[in-house]
């Protein structure tokens, strides 16, 4: 069997039981060796074998799981977060597909719940915004062109941008276009959740100063939004006066 597990954002403490299981019991480990704390590999057992994929291609990563599997032995493919987010999965999985080859995808705690958790605010407030829009600007891989951040600025909704750190003059630029104010609230998390996180809170106005004092450069979530500073309305699911399902109000 060939598992595909979230390992979380970091933390080692943050995998489920379920992809915790899976690597007490594998045979072959392929993890994402530039974001995968290499703290998860202590919890495998002795002669497993470990490869990082930071080095592999995606037909040498195959190629491993194949004969692995073939032999019944248990493969573990682990990436960082949740795997359905910016993963690369699909690639893998219409390659093992290809080969009748049986798997399973094993979620995870994505960094951008981790970073909104690491600075201790909500994504979803009344009246402030319902919608998590989770996207990033443009690099080596492209973003169709109705998916500009600026165009999804506009509709001023919480934000939260992976792989996107290096552009933050774009990312803020196009940030201060769509939202059409500078005074936005934005919080950058490095590392969530790892031993040398660094939590830079700011507006489109300062950040990208805020960023670069730090030298931050990679592994971090830029969440934006003004659930992150400001008034809201308290929810309507424990207000006194409203009933519903499982609770009779005083209305
Ligand atoms: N599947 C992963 C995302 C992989 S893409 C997930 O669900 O989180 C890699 C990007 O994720 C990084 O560029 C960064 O933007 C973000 N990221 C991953 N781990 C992070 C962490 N611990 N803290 C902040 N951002 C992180």
């Amino acid at each position: 069997m060939i598992s595909f597990v979230g390992a979380g954002p970091g933390d080692v403490d943050l995998i489920t039981i379920k992809g915790r299981r899976r690597l007490e019991k594998a045979d072959v480990v392929i993890y994402a060796g530039s974001l995968v704390s290499e703290k998860h590999l202590d919890f495998c057992k002795k002669g497993c074998c470990l490869y990082n994929s930071a080095s592999m291609t995606l037909e040498e990563v195959i190629e491993k799981m194949e004969e692995a599997s073939k032999k019944g032995l248990h493969v573990v493919r682990l990436h960082t977060g949740d795997p359905t987010i910016y993963g690369a999965i699909r690639e893998q999985m219409d390659l093992l597909e290809e080969k009748g080859l049986d798997y399973e995808i094993i979620p995870g705690v994505s960094s951008f719940t981790a970073a909104c958790s690491s600075i201790k605010r909500e994504f979803t407030l009344p009246e402030v915004s319902q919608t998590v829009i989770l996207t990033r600007i443009e690099g080596r891989t492209g973003v169709p062109q109705k998916e500009d951040l600026e165009k999804l600025a506009s509709h001023k909704a919480s934000m939260a941008l992976f792989l996107s750190i290096k552009e933050i003059d774009r990312v803020v630029e196009k940030l201060k276009k769509g939202y059409g104010r500078e005074d936005v609230p934005v919080a950058v998390v490095y590392k969530a959740t790892w031993e040398d996180e660094k939590i830079i809170k700011g507006t489109l106005l300062d950040i990208k100063d805020k960023v670069e004092k730090e030298g931050i450069t990679k592994m971090a979530q830029i969440l934006v939004g003004d659930f992150i500073n400001g008034d809201y309305e308290r929810s309507k699911l424990y207000d006194p006066e409203f009933s519903h399902e499982y609770r009779r109000g005083s209305k």
